[in-house]
């Protein structure tokens, strides 16, 4: 016997719930099924849930601006109450290096001009008066902690940031898919926990729904696919990569906890720091710690991993980190004691995402989010949901790209942007700058 849903969707992480979310709200009988245990198990659970607004396209800044308003507005978003309570943000304000890899941010400036978010300009003397905590020679190009002259300033000073009021990051990322879970459910929509799916099933030219391990078959004319560092597997499953310019994998990434230096209360005086000078991005952590992330320098190596099989263990990349770190932060320590994360992030081959139908009727992708999504997932979740009412009642998305009205900012967001169909995009940062 197999259960008759309007759509399934693969994966309950912060997208994939939101997704569901929308589409319940708008009439769906949904079901997402995910392989773990709960909402937001998946790489959601190892986000570092910056919310940030620069990108160094307008429409990432546009998407970015739109999601920071869906956080501010949680409770009222969410229509319910969560038994493990709703998620805080919390804002620092995020700093951004100048370099010439940003082409010292003149893309992401004119996209933040365009959108109307406010930024300062800082001067090495207003950086140090703002944080004095911060070293700020220049340590470009990032090197690797071996390389002989690692650590030896190539400046006196970087050339400059920027300062952003308007950042910060979410408390909790997998109670955030947890309220989002809570929400759909309120409006109709299930979940599946547990449930693996190893197959997709076409009938007549279209999508007809799933199996899961273990024989369970489960029926629907729309199925999305929203597997995180697995979608590729998905798609596979599906048939429908060979109909996609842009495609997606799996890269591994690893984030450390670190001591804030004595005598900092790092989560008062602290901020987020988006650091191209020394290849790192950093923000205050409970426990007054540092969380460091990695942007993905050009002397790394980047590991592209079977999602199902990869390295969780800290390597030497976490040391690279915490000593690239260590030139910005004056007093870090780097301790023997290795603490953090090691997750995945599916990347697209321009590294940003693909919001789209694909060639096979019914099936459709949210997917390749590159690492810096997590805060656009409510964005996402409204926009998947008019594509796909939009394409169910007829419209060729490919040839006239649906247009989505952002309702807190106003704008019009042009959804062929994140085509799978499209060529590379060059203005890009190729990395989880985005
Ligand atoms: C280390 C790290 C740091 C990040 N930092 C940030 C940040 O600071 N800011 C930001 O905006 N973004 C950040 N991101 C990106 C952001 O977290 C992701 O884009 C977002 O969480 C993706 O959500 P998702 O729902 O698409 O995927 P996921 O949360 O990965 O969910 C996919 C789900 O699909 C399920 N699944 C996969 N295959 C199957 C199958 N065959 N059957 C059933 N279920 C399946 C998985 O179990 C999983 O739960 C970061 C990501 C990582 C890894």
């Amino acid at each position: 016997m197999s259960k008759q849903y309007d759509a399934i969707i693969i994966g309950a992480g912060v997208i994939g719930a939101a997704i569901a979310f929308e589409m319940a709200k708008k009439g769906y009988q949904t079901v997402n099924v995910d392989k773990l245990a709960s909402a937001g198990y998946g790489s959601t659970s190892g986000s570092c849930a910056i919310i940030r607004l620069h990108y160094s396209t307008p429409d990432g800044v546009a998407m970015a601006r739109e999601g920071y308003y869906y956080w501010l507005n949680w409770a009222e978003h969410l229509e319910v109450e969560d038994e493990l309570g709703l998620v805080k943000y919390i804002n620092t304000g995020c700093l951004v290096t100048k370099t010439e890899l940003n082409k010292y941010l003149k893309n992401v400036m004119a996209s933040l001009d365009n959108l109307g978010v406010a930024y300062e300009e800082l001067d090495i003397d207003a950086i140090k008066k703002k944080f004095p905590f911060l070293d700020t020679h220049k340590y470009f190009p990032v090197k690797l902690p071996d390389a002989p002259d690692f650590g030896k300033p190539t400046a006196a000073a970087v050339d400059g940031a920027i300062f952003v009021p308007e950042s910060g990051y979410i408390s909790d990322p997998q109670l955030s898919a947890h309220n989002l879970q809570r929400a759909a459910e309120a409006k109709g929509a299930e979940f599946m926990f547990n449930a693996e799916v190893v197959e997709i099933r076409k009938k007549d030219g279209r999508v007809a729904g799933i199996t899961l391990k273990g024989g369970t078959r489960i029926d629907a004319p729309i199925v999305v696919n929203v597997a995180g560092p697995h979608s590729y597997i998905i798609n596979r499953m599906a048939g429908v990569e060979e109909g996609m310019n842009i495609k997606t994998r799996a890269l591994r990434q690893e984030v450390c906890h670190i001591p804030a230096p004595d005598g900092i209360d790092y989560q008062k005086d602290g901020t987020l720091i988006s650091d191209g000078d020394i290849g790192c991005y950093s923000r205050p952590e409970t426990g007054n710690h540092i969380l460091v992330g990695s942007e993905d320098p050009e002397c790394d190596k980047r590991e592209w991993v079977d999602p199902d099989n990869y390295n969780q263990n800290f390597t030497e990349q976490w040391l690279a980190q915490a000593m690239r770190e260590a030139q910005r932060i004056e007093g870090l320590g780097v301790p023997n004691q290795r603490q953090g994360v090691v997750d995945l992030y599916d990347v697209s081959d321009d590294w940003i995402p693909i919001y789209d139908k694909s060639d096979l009727p019914g099936f459709y992708m949210a997917i390749g989010t590159s690492g810096n999504q997590y805060k656009n997932a409510s964005v996402v979740g409204l926009m998947m949901a008019e594509l796909i009412e939009k394409v169910e009642t007829g419209h060729d998305h490919d040839k006239d790209p649906v247009q989505f009205y952002m309702k807190y900012t106003g704008r019009t967001f042009n959804v062929g942007f994140y085509s799978r169909l499209r060529e590379i995009n060059p203005d890009s940062s190729f990395s989880v700058i985005g």
